[in-house]
């Protein structure tokens, strides 16, 4: 996989309903490949591809990837400079206390009651983020105000750092790594047609990938994201739901999809059949985009291929370029044989 794309693509600042600079660069990246493709932007935002193969596909395939990423928004600004905000998307309060996050080029800390000022049972509560604030440094909301407003999106102030060659972590992972896949994928003629979806809003409930696949009207879809990797202190195998570095995840269930159960099997058989490595998801835990395209048209014969990631939804989302790599490969594999 493309070490510096991924690299690009967890720089740029995506929250749902914000992914004008990340749909912008994807739409220059396809540009810039002379692979033969169509490529449309829909109302809400979703960019598809149909990517043309030597020769037509028997089946219709699908595989999108979500644009949108995790953040913050701007609720009220109090008296004395202080924002209050809610979260866009799924984020534990446990990982929000003294991040930096950022809207546009302005940079602010989430902070709240300090532990020294907490007492008794306060102490070992994590706080809401009803109790938390952003602190851009200003003594009024009239100084704020010049500086921000309600509605203003935030994102953590993260780039991607590498901490090894094969390990990385930063925000924005989920879904970057879906898209630097997908781009892959569009930059190599496959053997028979398939389409790509680059979709919107996945993370305040799955919008834009339904929508997405009711004008593609797929017969089979692989939904392709990253998913909670709790393979870190304390856990045991049946808890950690996935591991890093144990290769591309497939599920055959989260809380939004039961997955076709033939088509999961078959994926873990080509995995096996072919040296890819491949893992399951040992608990019913989280959702994707799966759940909207499954549902979508006349219904879909639908799988999902996973990123195994530590802190996912945090400002330091941990993985491996080895499972990257792993996904890749299954993907180019499952372009190949699906559309048979
Ligand atoms: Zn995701």
């Amino acid at each position: 996989m493309n070490k510096e794309l991924l690299t690009q693509l967890c720089g740029i600042d995506g929250v749902s309903g914000h992914e004008d600079a990340v749909r912008g660069f994807i739409l220059e990246q396809l540009k810039a490949t002379d692979t033969p493709k169509e490529v449309t932007v829909d109302a809400m935002g979703n960019v598809l591809v149909h990517l043309f193969g030597k020769q037509p596909a028997a089946h219709v395939v699908q595989m999108d990837a979500h644009m949108d990423e995790v953040g913050v928004i701007i609720t009220h600004i109090r008296p004395d400079g202080m924002l209050r905000f809610a979260t866009l998307g799924s984020v534990d309060s446990q990982v929000l206390f003294g991040c930096r996050v950022r809207f546009g080029k302005q940079i602010g800390v989430i902070g709240g009651k300090a532990v020294h000022q907490c007492g008794g049972d306060d102490k070992k509560k994590v706080p809401s983020v009803d109790h938390m604030v952003i602190d851009i440094g200003c003594v009024s909301a009239e100084e704020a105000e010049k500086l921000v407003r309600v509605g203003d999106t935030g994102t953590f102030d993260n780039t991607l750092t590498w901490l090894q060659d094969d390990l990385f972590c930063g925000k924005a992972v989920d879904d970057r790594m879906g898209c630097t896949l997908l781009l892959e994928l569009a930059s190599e003629q496959p053997e028979r047609d398939i389409w790509l979806s680059f979709s919107v809003q996945e993370e305040i409930g799955l919008r834009g990938a339904g929508v997405a696949a009711e004008a593609i009207q797929p017969e089979i879809a692989i939904a392709i994201d990253s998913t909670t990797a709790g393979d870190t202190a304390g856990s045991t195998p049946d808890t950690a739901v996935c591991c890093m570095g144990s290769g591309a995840v497939v599920s055959f269930a989260d809380r939004a999809t039961l997955y076709d159960a033939a088509l999961y099997r078959k994926i873990r058989e080509l995995g096996d059949a072919n040296g890819i490595p491949t893992q399951t998801k040992n608990r019913v835990a989280g959702a994707n985009n799966a759940g909207a395209i499954q549902r979508s048209h006349t219904g879909v014969q639908m799988a999902a291929v996973s990123l195994p990631c530590r802190y996912l939804h945090s400002p330091s989302c941990m993985g491996r370029v080895s499972d990257g790599d792993a996904m890749l490969s299954l993907l180019r594999l499952l372009a190949e044989e699906l559309t048979k």
